[in-house]
């Protein structure tokens, strides 16, 4: 089973911080670029990543298999 990572594209994410807000272990506001990041201590993808993804305004984040 390829493991399933969240990504932010930081071109298309406009710090609207909706996705920290929606999951919070996954995503967090990086306080120099005001850009969406993905945690380093992110758990595996679950329904609150998902629905992050679907809540960015500007399809920032996608669901990658690794
Ligand atoms: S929801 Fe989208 S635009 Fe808003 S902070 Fe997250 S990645 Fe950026």
């Amino acid at each position: 089973m390829p493991n399933k990572t969240a990504k932010v594209d930081p071109d298309k994410c406009i710090g609207c911080n909706t996705c920290p807000l929606v999951d919070p272990d996954t995503f967090e506001l990086d306080n120099d670029t005001f850009k969406a990041i993905v945690k380093a201590t992110a758990p595996p993808v679950n329904e609150k990543t998902e629905t992050a993804v679907v809540s960015c305004p500007t399809g920032a984040i996608s669901i990658v298999e690794e």
